[in-house]
């Protein structure tokens, strides 16, 4: 019984320890889960954000880009107005009043008294139905000049529109100038191509006011007409005046297609890429473009997102660091636990070891007397308690002092340590206890037993013994046997104390003894 409470006791220990180890193990996975989620959350949040940003920076860009040309086509649109006025003016008089030298003079006369409205003008030509040169604003010219072989020309020849045409950039053969040609036909009276009147506009006037403009090192802004003919285009390069790009992808994508939008690819006249905004004009075939270099545009947003991502990914090995520091300080907890747990299990042991060599004795292997008197005492008490019967049982080998002295007291000892085993059999209840009272005498306490269960054991233990045939010369029986003394007590009405019941059991102990040994008295 005492046994059984210790082993609860340890039990609960035990258990209480695992539960303990059990705790830092699911902690330390906490810790792990929630390192895992900031972790996650804080990139998932930081990406977001960094991806918005750029969202806004490109949106930003193209917004600046869209006004930018919107403004530049504005202008754009003001100059060629502008010019087709002044070409109407001279046109009218040209139909009017012919082509004779006079007329010219006068005309040239005109135009440059007009000249400072449209700063861009370079010249205003006159040419006649043969390509030849009538009149320059610009006074004189070489003898013979002729542009029969210019674009412009063999379109007005070829083609009775009274529509103005806005030609590929020429570099003029009198001065080595660049510039756009702004022209129409004009007729006879008999309604015949008589010759064509050009406006040419320099195209140094554009590049000043386009560089004026920041668009960045990458950054461009162009001219085209919506035919896919480059007009003119800032940072300038000699060798972009002109270019037909209408077979270019990017032209067939977007500008043949869209009157304005953006777009953001590589540019197919120096190969980088670019952020692009473009505006066709609703009255002339031409279009502004305005593009801002990517990575030159994105340059501060990628500052920032690096910056962001730098501070962001030191703030989390922070947090890791600390995190993992608790996960190990968890872990060694654990262990420490489960350590200790052992410790304690092998001290529990040790103790439960020790308390029941303190209450064994070591020959037998029986309760010792210490013991037998707790138990005793102990089940006095529950019998007066329940009122039920408690029997004792005493005994003592016959004639023993005899058998050692003819065996020996090694075989003194054997012969204790079989007798015992009997007792052991014989009290077969689990609150049955067979103890060494001392000496050769031995003890068998009988709890909830009557006075006749008692002696039905003691008669039972006497046949055991005798059977065990333990040869004993110097005993009249011929072999070991033993004497045994029987006594009870009854609940509330029987004897009062232990030491009553062990007095009362000595005496029929005496008496068995007195009656010739081997035998059982109550
Ligand atoms: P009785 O029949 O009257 O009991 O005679 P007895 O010889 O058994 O009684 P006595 O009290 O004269 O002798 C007891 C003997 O038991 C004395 C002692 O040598 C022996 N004895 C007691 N304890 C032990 C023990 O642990 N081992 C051995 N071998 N002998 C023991
Ligand atoms: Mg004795
Ligand atoms: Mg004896």
């Amino acid at each position: 019984m005492w046994c059984r409470k210790k082993k609860r006791e340890t039990g609960v220990t035990i258990r209480d320890g695992v539960r303990k180890v059990l705790t830092a193990k699911r902690d330390a996975q906490l810790a792990t889960s929630l390192l895992l989620v900031i972790w996650v959350s804080v990139i998932v949040a930081t990406s977001w954000q960094i991806w918005s940003a750029h969202q806004r920076t490109l949106s930003e860009i193209d917004t600046n880009n869209r006004n930018l040309a919107q403004t530049l086509n504005t202008y754009a649109e003001g100059v060629f107005t502008q010019s087709s006025m002044l070409l109407l003016g001279m046109l009218e008089r040209l139909e009017v009043e012919g082509t004779t030298p006079e007329h010219l003079v006068r005309m040239q006369q005109l135009v440059g008294r007009q000249e400072h409205l449209l700063s861009q003008l370079n010249e205003l030509l006159v040419i006649d139905a043969s390509g030849k040169w009538l009149m320059s604003s610009r006074g004189k010219f070489v003898d013979g000049a002729n542009s029969a072989d210019r674009r412009f020309f063999s379109y007005h020849r070829d083609n009775p529109s009274h529509e103005i045409f806005i030609g590929a950039p020429i570099r003029s053969r009198s001065t080595g100038e660049w510039g756009l040609t702004i022209s129409r036909r004009f007729e006879s009276k008999e309604g015949d191509f008589a010759g064509v009147i050009v406006v040419v506009l320099g195209i140094e006037n554009f590049l000043h006011l386009f560089g004026k403009i920041d668009v960045g090192e990458q950054g461009s802004i162009g001219l085209a007409t919506t035919s896919g003919q480059l007009l003119v285009r800032y940072p300038f390069r000699e060798q972009d005046l002109g270019r037909d790009f209408s077979r270019s992808p990017n032209f067939l994508r977007y500008y043949s297609n869209l009157k304005s939008g953006t777009a953001s690819f590589e540019s197919g006249i120096d190969g980088t890429e670019r952020l692009y905004a473009f505006r066709s004009n609703e009255r002339y075939p031409i279009f502004t473009v305005v593009a801002r270099g990517r990575y030159e545009a994105l340059q501060a947003w990628r500052s920032q997102a690096l910056l962001t991502a730098g501070v962001v990914l030191g703030l989390l090995a922070v947090v890791t660091l600390i995190g993992w520091r608790l996960i190990l300080l968890i872990r060694q907890r654990a262990q420490a636990e489960t350590s200790l747990m052992a410790v304690r299990e092998k001290l529990l042991d040790a103790n439960l070891e020790l308390e029941r060599l303190a209450t064994q004795d070591s020959l037998t292997g029986l309760a010792n007397r210490r013991r037998f008197d707790e138990v005793l005492q102990l089940e006095v008490r529950r019998a007066a308690r329940d009122g039920t019967v408690l029997s004792l049982l005493l005994i003592d080998l016959d004639h023993f002092k005899g058998f050692n002295d003819r065996y020996g007291h090694v075989a003194g000892d054997e012969c204790l340590k079989a007798v015992s085993r009997q007792l052991e059999l014989s009290a077969k209840r689990s609150g049955d206890l067979a103890a060494r009272y001392g000496g050769e005498e031995l003890a068998i306490i009988l709890p909830n037993t009557a006075l006749e269960g008692g002696m039905r054991v003691a008669e039972e233990l006497l046949k055991c013994i005798r059977g065990l045939g333990i040869a004993h010369e110097s005993s009249q029986f011929g072999h070991v046997t033993v004497s045994i003394g029987a006594a009870s007590i009854r609940g509330r009405h029987g004897l009062a104390s232990p030491l009553d019941l062990v007095e009362a059991a000595d005496q029929a102990l005496y008496r068995a003894k007195a009656a010739g040994r081997n035998r059982a008295e109550c």
